[in-house]
């Protein structure tokens, strides 16, 4: 067996014209403009590529980008005046604070200082309760692009054994709430876990959350699972054995082109929302040939 690709940058793609199309009703209904205040903190280089591409495609589908650099030396204290800052201005609509920031701040208390109601990275503390209570609020950005990747293409959740290995705030904790919220039952694996081999090997869907390259061997994946790949490693190399999982595997998220792109075209998404842009359409690929 060879998996088929479950394209993210193809659903990427729907999704961001989606959001571009409710910004353009959204102007022409009100005149608002919405926009996205990114907040950088220090000066690594990727971080400053992934606040650039973010703010590349706002212009795309007509946000505003209101970017905010901070220096290195900035302190918690700081960072959350910045952040209240911008919680309270009427001209933002969603903010975003670039992950990681320097090892003195502490990212948590500086998370916690953006509002609710404009948290559409979807990393506070109250925007992961709603999403594993099921209320309504921000989901987290990479878990909504999987599980709306996973939709698109009518793949079914429930009942399915989905096994996260990674466990951090923003990526694997809330995938899994989130597959449970779908009833699937969930395990969670992390660096404690005994055997890693053993519980990818039993899973339905393997979602790696990592940050090593090809930790999870092509030859642990069970025949005819789903593969998705959120590790993003130096060499556009996921945490998955990419070719070797393939072969046994139904469905394979690739890196690039996988889970990456659906976490910026759902900031967007979240971003008009946020603005009171009206609702969306649900993007599905099942019946489109050019997607397998
Ligand atoms: P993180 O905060 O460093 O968390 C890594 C997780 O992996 C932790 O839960 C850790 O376990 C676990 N882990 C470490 N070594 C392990 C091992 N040998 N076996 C099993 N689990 C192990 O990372 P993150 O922010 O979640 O990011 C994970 C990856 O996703 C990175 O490659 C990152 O670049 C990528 N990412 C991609 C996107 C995207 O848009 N595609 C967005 C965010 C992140 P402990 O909890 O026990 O330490």
């Amino acid at each position: 067996m060879s998996a088929a690709e479950l394209n993210g940058t193809l659903v990427a793609s729907k999704l961001l014209t989606d959001t571009a199309q409710r910004v353009e009703l959204l102007k022409r209904s009100s005149g608002k403009i919405p926009c996205l205040a990114t907040v950088l903190v220090g000066d690594d280089p990727a971080s400053h590529t992934y606040v650039r591409m973010k703010a590349n495609r706002c212009a795309d589908v007509g946000i505003r980008s209101l970017r905010v650099e901070l220096d290195a030396a900035t302190t918690t204290d700081q960072l959350v005046g910045e952040l209240l800052k911008l919680s309270h201005s009427d001209d933002v609509d969603g903010i975003l604070l670039q992950h990681p920031v320097p090892h003195h701040i502490d990212e948590r208390a500086a998370f916690e200082a953006i509002a609710p109601h404009k948290d559409v990275d979807g990393v506070t503390a109250n925007s992961f309760a709603a999403s594993a209570l099921g209320f309504a609020g921000y989901e987290s950005c990479t878990p909504s692009g999987i599980m709306r990747l996973l939709d698109a293409y009518d793949i079914g959740i429930a009942g399915k054994h989905a096994v996260i290995v990674g466990r951090s705030p923003i990526l694997g904790l809330p995938v899994g709430m989130l597959m449970l919220r779908r009833n699937a039952t969930v395990t969670y694996c992390h660096s404690r876990t005994v055997d890693l081999a053993d519980q990818v090997g039993r899973a339905d869907i393997v979602v790696a959350a990592v940050g090593q390259p090809e930790l999870i061997r092509g030859h642990w994946i069970k025949q005819g699972a789903i593969v998705v790949d959120a590790g993003y490693n130096p060499g556009n190399v996921g945490d998955v054995e990419y070719s070797a999982a393939r072969e046994r595997a139904q469905w394979i998220t690739p890196v690039p082109g996988g889970v990456g792109p659906m976490t910026i075209a759902v900031l967007l998404a979240q971003t008009a929302d946020a603005a009171g842009a009206p609702a969306g359409e649900a993007i599905r690929l099942a019946s489109d040939q050019s997607a397998r």
